[in-house]
C-alpha cells in the first residue's frame, strides 16, 4: 500500500500514534512531496501515475482502489445570510463571533451568545461543522451534550 502525502509529512494533520503505527507497518510504503497526476482506466481503475515534488520524477504503478482524503467542505451554502460562517464556511459560535458579526447579524440580545450559540439566538452548532471545532467523534457528541443543557437555558431565558 502507498500512502501519498502532498506536504514534507504526516505530522501537521495527524496524531503521533497514528503516525508510529504507519510508520511501523512495513505493508504501507510512505511517500511525502508527492501527488497523484494521474488516474487511469477502462470501467474500473487500472494504473495510478504519481510525481515527487521535490525530485520531479514520476511513476505509474497498477493499483485497483484509491482513497482520498483531502480535506473537509462544510456544506453550509443553504444558510447563506442566516448564521455567521468564518471564510471557509464553518459556522461561528459564541466567543468566535465578533462584534461587527453580531452587529451584521442583527443580534438582539443583552447578553453574548452562549458557547455554541450561532449569531442567531437559540440556534447552535456543535460537531465538524463548527468554527474551531477538533473534528473528532468524541468532540461532536460532546458538543451536541451540551448544547442541550444551552437549550433549556435559552428556552427558561
Ligand atoms: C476518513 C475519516 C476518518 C476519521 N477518523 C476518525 C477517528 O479515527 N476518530 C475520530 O474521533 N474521528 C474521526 N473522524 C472524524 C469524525 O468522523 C467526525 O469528527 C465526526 O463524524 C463528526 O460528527 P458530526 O456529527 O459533527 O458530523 P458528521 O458525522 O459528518 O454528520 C453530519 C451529518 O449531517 C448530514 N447532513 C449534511 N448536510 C445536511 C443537510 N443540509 N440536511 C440534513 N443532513 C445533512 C450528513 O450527511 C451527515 O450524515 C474521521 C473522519 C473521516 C472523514
Amino acid at each position: 500500500m502507498h500512502l501519498l502525502v502532498r506536504t514534507g509529512g504526516l505530522a501537521e494533520s495527524m496524531s503521533r500514534y497514528l503516525i508510529r503505527r504507519i510508520e511501523g507497518n512495513p505493508a504501507i510504503v510512505l511517500r511525502t512531496q508527492t501527488e497523484i497526476a494521474a488516474l487511469e482506466g477502462g470501467s474500473h481503475l487500472d494504473r495510478v501515475h504519481w510525481r515527487d515534488n521535490q525530485t520531479g520524477n514520476s511513476e505509474t504503478h497498477a493499483i485497483r482502489h484509491v482513497f482520498l482524503m483531502t480535506g473537509a467542505a462544510p456544506n453550509t451554502q443553504w444558510l447563506d445570510g442566516c448564521v455567521a460562517r468564518d471564510t471557509q464556511g464553518f459556522i461561528k459560535t459564541g466567543p468566535d463571533l465578533s462584534q461587527d458579526e453580531l452587529s451584521t447579524a442583527h443580534w438582539p440580545l443583552g447578553r453574548s451568545p452562549h458557547l455554541l450559540e450561532t449569531s442567531v439566538p437559540g440556534v447552535f452548532a456543535a460537531g465538524d461543522v463548527r468554527a474551531g471545532n477538533i473534528k473528532r467523534v468524541a468532540s461532536a457528541v460532546g458538543e451536541g451534550s451540551i448544547t442541550v443543557s444551552f437549550v433549556h437555558q435559552v428556552l427558561h431565558e
